[in-house]
């Protein structure tokens, strides 16, 4: 659930244009299934960046059934997208997907923990064989492993790249003394909190915060 006001969230969601038929689709799917995939004004915010910026390497972490690499590998023909999933059966679905879309031929997926495939990516690129770095990074998976994931994926990022992070308010709990009540909030809420302190304090990088969706996080080096 949004912690935005509803009707706001409802008028600015009716604005809402599915890139193609494919996606509309897989979006009600996704809807139906409970996947916690981009929301709709999440998904406009990066239509508008990603058309700016125009990257052509994009790292994702955290694929689910790969509704927004396919967003990504759609609305930029050129790009190729690396995506991380460590659930088997979500990335089972994803696989699946891709291999329906003449657009997923561009899309890697990854199937383990994000920190284990982010450490293999370092070693290929330090070998030579994975010599392109990532222009654009998409962090959207366990939320208490922003930190870490940033951390590693600093080391795949060319010095232009952007860094975006999904769900950082944590549908409103980021702020809420209701935070201390349950377990699963509790940790979310420190960590995120920790790792937006800790990028917020570094003086080489430049940290925006928005409101957009469940809250993003664009981070850039200065
Ligand atoms: N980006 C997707 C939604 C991702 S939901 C979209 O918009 O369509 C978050 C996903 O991250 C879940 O499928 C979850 O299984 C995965 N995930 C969580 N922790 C992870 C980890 N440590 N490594 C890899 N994937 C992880
Ligand atoms: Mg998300």
């Amino acid at each position: 659930m949004p912690f935005q006001n509803e009707e706001t969230l409802k008028f600015i969601e009716s604005f809402h244009k599915a890139l193609d038929e494919d996606l509309d689709d897989l979006r009600t799917e996704n809807e139906a299934d409970r996947i916690p995939l981009i929301m709709r004004e999440t998904e406009a915010f990066l239509r508008l960046m990603l058309g700016i910026i125009k990257p052509d390497n994009i790292l994702e972490i955290g694929t689910a059934e790969g509704y927004s690499s396919l967003f990504f590998a759609k609305l930029l023909p050129e790009a190729h997208i690396t995506t991380i999933e460590r659930d088997q059966h979500m990335a089972e679905k994803a696989s699946a997907n891709f291999s329906s879309f003449a657009e997923g031929s561009r899309i890697e997926l990854k199937t383990g923990d994000a920190a284990c495939v982010l450490k293999s990516l370092k070693d290929e690129t330090a070998s030579g064989t994975r010599p392109d770095l990532y222009d654009f990074v998409f962090i959207d998976a366990a939320k208490s492993h922003y930190r870490e994931f940033f951390d590693l994926a600093e080391g795949l990022i060319s010095d232009d790249a952007y860094i975006v992070c999904d769900n950082i308010l944590l549908r409103g709990w980021i702020t809420s003394e209701r935070g201390k009540e349950e377990r699963r909030h509790r940790t979310n809420v420190k960590y995120m909190r920790q790792f937006l302190d800790h990028i917020s304090a570094r003086d080489d990088l430049e940290v925006t915060v928005l409101s957009c969706g469940d809250g993003l996080a664009v981070i850039r080096h200065r």
